[in-house]
C-alpha cells in the first residue's frame, strides 16, 4: 500500500506533463476540481482535498491530464502543502515555460482533525504563483482571480 501512496518519490512531477503542444493560444487555461491526496511527513497521516490550477501559454498547451498527473506525482511523497502547492506549479512552468502560473490547494489535514486541537472540516488554502506577469499584459492578481472563479 505505501509502495503506491509514495510511489511519487524520486519522480521529477514535469516529466509528466510530456504531451505539449504548440499553440497560438494566449489566453488563460483553467483546471478546477481536481482531488488529491498526500501525506503529512510530520505526523505521517493524510492531508486531501481538491487543487485549482490556471496558467497562460507562451506558444506551448499541455494536455489537460498531464496537469492531474504531475500533481498525483508530487502528492505521492512525504509532503508539507506549501511545498506540494510549489512543486506543482514548478513543474507546469518548467514544462511548458508559460507567462504565469498559478497553483491553489485546498485541503483538510487528518493530523488536526485526528489529534492535537482536533478540528476536523477545517481546511488550509495555499498557493504558489510563478511566471513573468509583465511581458504577458496579465497580472498575478488577475491570474488569481481566475483561479478562484466557481
Ligand atoms: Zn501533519
Amino acid at each position: 500500500m505505501y509502495g503506491e501512496l509514495l510511489s511519487g518519490i524520486g519522480v521529477d512531477p514535469a516529466s509528466e506533463i510530456d504531451t505539449v503542444f504548440e499553440a497560438d493560444h494566449r489566453d488563460p487555461v483553467v483546471l478546477d476540481n481536481i482531488p488529491f491526496h498526500s501525506i503529512c511527513e510530520h505526523h505521517l497521516l493524510p492531508f486531501f482535498g481538491t487543487a485549482r490550477m490556471a496558467y497562460i501559454p507562451n506558444g506551448k498547451i499541455a494536455g489537460v491530464s498531464k496537469l492531474a498527473r504531475a500533481l498525483d506525482i508530487a502528492s505521492r511523497r512525504l509532503q508539507v502543502q506549501e511545498r506540494l502547492t510549489g512543486q506543482v506549479a514548478d513543474a507546469i512552468a518548467r514544462a511548458l515555460d508559460p507567462d504565469g502560473v498559478a497553483v491553489e490547494l485546498e485541503a483538510e489535514h487528518m493530523c488536526m482533525a485526528m489529534r492535537g486541537v482536533q478540528k476536523p472540516g477545517s481546511r488550509v488554502t495555499t498557493t504558489a504563483v510563478r511566471g513573468r506577469f509583465e511581458s504577458s499584459g496579465a497580472n498575478r492578481e488577475q491570474l488569481l482571480a481566475l483561479l478562484r472563479r466557481r
